[in-house]
Order: C-alpha cells, then structure tokens, then sequence
C-alpha cells in the first residue's frame, strides 16, 4: 500500500481507495492500468500481424493451388 496524491486536492490517498475520502475524486492508480494497455494492444497487434500473415499465406495458397 503506497499513498498518492489526490489528483483533485492533492491530499495523500491510499492507492487502495478507489476514491479520495477528502474530494470523492477517483484515486487512478494508472502504472499497471497503462502496461496493461500497452500489453493489451501489443497482444492485438501481434495477433492481428498473424492473423494478416495468415490471411496472406492462404490466399497465396489458393493462388498456387488454382
Ligand atoms: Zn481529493
């Protein structure tokens, strides 16, 4: 548990709370929440990569075939 400060009325706040208990402003705990993003569109677009080289070598092979 770390304290951070309210991104409203700057007060510490717990990055356990969901909302500054001062404000009610919501408390982003953003450092895993941004990987998780970057992660997450790494993942899409590396499946997408696949899913395009995929794509391409079927037609290729359809191409070859017919
Ligand atoms: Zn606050």
């Amino acid at each position: 548990m770390s304290l951070v400060p309210c991104l409203s009325c700057e007060r510490p706040v717990s990055t356990l709370a969901t909302a500054c208990p001062a404000c009610g402003a919501p408390v982003l705990d953003d450092a895993p929440g941004c990987l998780s993003v970057v992660l997450g569109i790494a993942y899409a677009g590396l499946l997408l990569l696949g899913l395009g080289v995929g794509l391409l070598f079927l037609v290729a092979l359809v191409a070859v075939v017919l």
